[in-house]
């Protein structure tokens, strides 16, 4: 079989998602490089360094959050489910639909309430940390911590790596909260070796969609993962759900939106800047992705966590079902 393209024809405007996006010169506009001139780029003798330390820190190992500012206070007791719920901006104040936000992460929903064991605190916080970031209009500093996906998103993504590994093409869809307050992902087609186009307009009726998820197969490459490229993060510009997902090995990986991150685009939306923007957000991924010591995986990351501590995004990562907030503007 022929060697496949590696790199992406899609226009940012287009709101392609795709590692092959990813370019060192940082104009929008010019020529994308290809996935193997990153990867030459990637051993060649780099100038400065001066991000790869922080970096190393959020790549190598467990980053230690104890001294962050946290939404919630682990320490005092556990509010009413209904309490936390009631925190997260615009939802109902219905127990019933609280519960119900809970439930969707549950494997077997169930209606019968008293004879289920109590849900651990600690879990709870994660639900309705997912909850918060997925409907949207999120403070940068009340980011949670850790949030936990719901088991049938969970699943979903596990079904969209495993068909991507097996089949070298980026899979994806959207993923939407249902009428019900469940959460799926609608999979759609539309992906190569290097590209995965979203169909922002397939969402059925009463679903609400949260944002895109795609995949990253890199086996080819002898790479068994890789993290969001700068085109996946720029596309936030043109995008409006509040999260964007991404599969690729083990890990899934996830990007909130801010309200500062909005503010900042609707700022240059005004001034007709907005290309300017796409501009920086390129430069600040490539620049540290080139400044980076280390593999091509860990100079994506280096790449993600400057963009997302530069313009506001919150950048998530885990294995399964918990994802930890690994970067953002309130991560140092
Ligand atoms: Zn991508």
């Amino acid at each position: 079989m022929s060697e496949p393209e590696r790199r992406s024809s899609g226009e940012v405007t287009t709101s392609p998602s795709c590692a092959a996006d990813t370019t060192i010169g940082g104009d929008v506009s010019g020529s994308d490089v290809t996935f193997e001139s990153m990867q030459a780029r990637a051993s060649e003798p780099h100038e400065t360094c001066s991000s790869q330390h922080a970096t190393a820190e959020l790549v190598r190992g467990p980053v230690d959050l104890s001294t962050k500012k946290e939404h919630f206070d682990l320490d005092s007791p556990a509010p009413p489910v209904t309490t936390l719920v009631n925190t997260l901006g615009g939802m109902p104040t219905a127990s019933d639909q609280a519960y119900g936000a809970l439930d969707s992460h549950a494997r077997h929903p169930s209606p019968v309430r008293v004879a289920e064991a109590p849900m651990p605190v600690d879990r709870r916080r994660k639900i309705a940390g997912f909850e918060q970031i997925a409907r949207g209009h999120l403070r940068e500093a009340g980011a949670p911590e850790a949030i936990e996906l719901p088991v049938s998103l969970v699943d979903a993504l596990e079904k969209a790596w495993k068909d991507a590994d097996a089949s070298q093409v980026e899979t994806g869809g959207n993923v939407v909260r249902t009428y019900g307050g469940t959460y799926k992902l609608r999979r759609s087609e539309g992906g190569t070796n290097r590209l995965f186009e979203a169909d922002e307009h397939d969402v059925g009726w009463g679903e609400t969609m949260i944002g895109i998820a795609h995949t990253h197969p890199y086996r080819k490459e002898g790479l068994d993962h890789g993290t969001f490229s700068d085109g996946d993060i720029v596309n936030l510009v043109d995008e409006s759900e509040p999260l964007k997902f991404l599969r690729s090995g083990p890990f899934t990986y996830a990007i909130a939106r801010t309200k500062e991150f909005e503010a900042l685009v609707k700022r240059h939306e005004q001034a007709q800047r907005i290309d300017d923007l796409k501009k920086a957000m390129k430069k600040s991924y490539n620049d540290a992705f080139s400044a980076f010591h280390g593999a091509f995986p860990d100079q994506l990351e280096a790449g993600v966590n400057a963009i997302c501590k530069q313009f506001h995004l919150v950048y998530y990562q885990g294995q399964g079902a918990e994802l930890r907030r690994v970067g953002g503007p309130s991560i140092q």
